[in-house]
């Protein structure tokens, strides 16, 4: 029998590890790092009884029947629908920008012609991404443009990744593209909702199988690999080679938490400040699972550069360059014999969760030639 090493205990991690141990009965030993399984999904109950989502809020959130049926073998989930506020001008309107932001925002005569001018252009329910929303010739919605992209976009862009929009691979901001309707919802898929025990509650219904050995707090380079059959690796596929191509980059982000005496503190999960402060946005977590505590935790969410050493990984930066030396490191990973990379970390890939997970079942599928339904 094989003798399989994953590294990594987030979404790629488990659910390669599940796959393994359930459907080929082969043991696998589980490490990672931290101290806690979940990666950066982690969430827990804290003295107030709120659940917190300890590396920034996770909406669940999937078009593929594949991922949700493969999720709901360890939990069942509610039916939120993530909505997001945004801080404009000091109005408190709905991001992405709709036609609900476009009558908050502006007054009603001239919200009126550009939703007409809108609806003449576009198709109705159709979505643009702002980098593309941008090419207009009329001067009123070249006006409109502007308007998002400078209060949306811009500060935001350069907050969160120290960058300009147009200096990212435009898929970025094209994960929030400007809704020619009135769906205020941040997500459209058909499967979306939080884990009613959370997320950490999956991981551990995953990792507690029979054939799973799971240490923690224990990192890839201070064990010895060697022995195993097969590697899958959750990290980053640059500190796998030494970095001896060079660094990829990435942000990290800093939460910082604070607890109020009062029930609420904002309108909704999430609120962002485009053009406002220096973090990006606020949480509040209890509206998830409507906790109820006369209390409240919130994190603001500040984004910084990943150093080595200082803080974590949390973002790939999608950008030429660091596409270009992904593909350098990918290149060496193919020429190695029984060696895996998957995940955020080792694909080098702005995943979602659902996404990490469909690579992980993808990539079982295709290794060992099985076919999940
Ligand atoms: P990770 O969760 O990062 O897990 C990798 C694991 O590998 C970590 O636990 C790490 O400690 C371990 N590891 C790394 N190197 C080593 C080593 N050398 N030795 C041992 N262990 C190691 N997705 C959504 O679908 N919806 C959301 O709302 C959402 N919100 C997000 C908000 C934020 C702020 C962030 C950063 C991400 C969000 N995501 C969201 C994305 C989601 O977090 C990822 O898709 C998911 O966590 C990817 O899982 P993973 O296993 O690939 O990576
Ligand atoms: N974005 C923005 N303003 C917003 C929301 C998003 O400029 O109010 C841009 C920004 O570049 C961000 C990207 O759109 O990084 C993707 O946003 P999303 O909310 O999907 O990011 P995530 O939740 O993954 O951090």
């Amino acid at each position: 029998m094989s003798k399989n090493l994953v590294v990594g205990a987030g979404f790629s991690g488990a659910v390669i590890a599940f796959l393994l141990a359930e459907k080929l009965n082969e043991k696998v030993t589980v490490i990672d790092k931290k101290e806690h399984i979940a990666g950066n999904c982690f969430d827990y109950r804290d003295a107030n009884g709120i659940m917190i989502h300890k590396y920034g809020p996770h909406i669940f959130h999937t078009e593929s029947e594949k991922v949700w049926k493969f999720l709901k073998q360890f939990t069942d989930f509610n039916t939120y629908m993530h909505k997001v506020y945004g801080i404009i001008d000091g109005i408190e309107t709905h991001i992405p920008f709709n036609f609900n932001t476009l009558y908050d925002v502006f007054p009603h005569t001239l919200a009126k012609r550009l939703e007409e001018k809108l609806l003449a252009k576009f198709e109705y329910n159709s979505k643009v991404p702002i980098l593309e929303f941008q090419k207009q010739d009329d001067d009123d919605l070249k006006f409109l443009a502007n308007y998002i992209y400078e209060k949306i976009f811009l500060h935001y862009t350069t907050k969160q990744w120290g960058l300009n929009p147009d200096e990212i691979d435009s898929a970025v901001t094209a994960r929030v593209p400007v809704y020619l309707s009135r769906d205020d919802r941040y997500f459209q898929d058909k499967y979306q909702g939080i884990p009613l025990e959370g997320y950490t509650k999956i991981f551990e219904k995953m990792l507690s199988h029979k054939n799973i050995k799971l240490k923690l707090k224990t990192d890839f380079k201070n064990i010895n690999s060697s022995k195993y059959d097969r590697i899958f690796f959750t990290g980053s596929i640059d500190e796998f080679f030494n970095y001896d191509l060079g660094q990829l980059q990435y942000r990290s982000v800093n939460f910082k938490f604070e607890t109020y005496n009062k029930p609420y503190y904002q309108s909704s999960v999430s609120v962002n400040y485009p053009c406002n402060y220096d973090f990006t946005r606020v949480h509040e977590y209890k509206y998830f699972l409507d906790d109820k505590s006369d209390k409240t935790v919130i994190a603001k969410e500040y984004s910084e550069l990943f150093e080595l050493g200082k803080n974590d990984r949390y973002y790939p930066i999608p950008n030429d360059k660091n596409t270009e030396l992904y593909a350098k490191y990918l290149e060496k990973a193919q020429k190695l014999n029984n060696v895996y990379f998957l995940g955020r970390l080792g694909d080098y890939k702005y995943y979602n969760m659902d996404k990490a997970i469909l690579r992980a079942i993808e990539l079982f599928e295709k290794i060992f030639d099985i076919r999940l339904d």
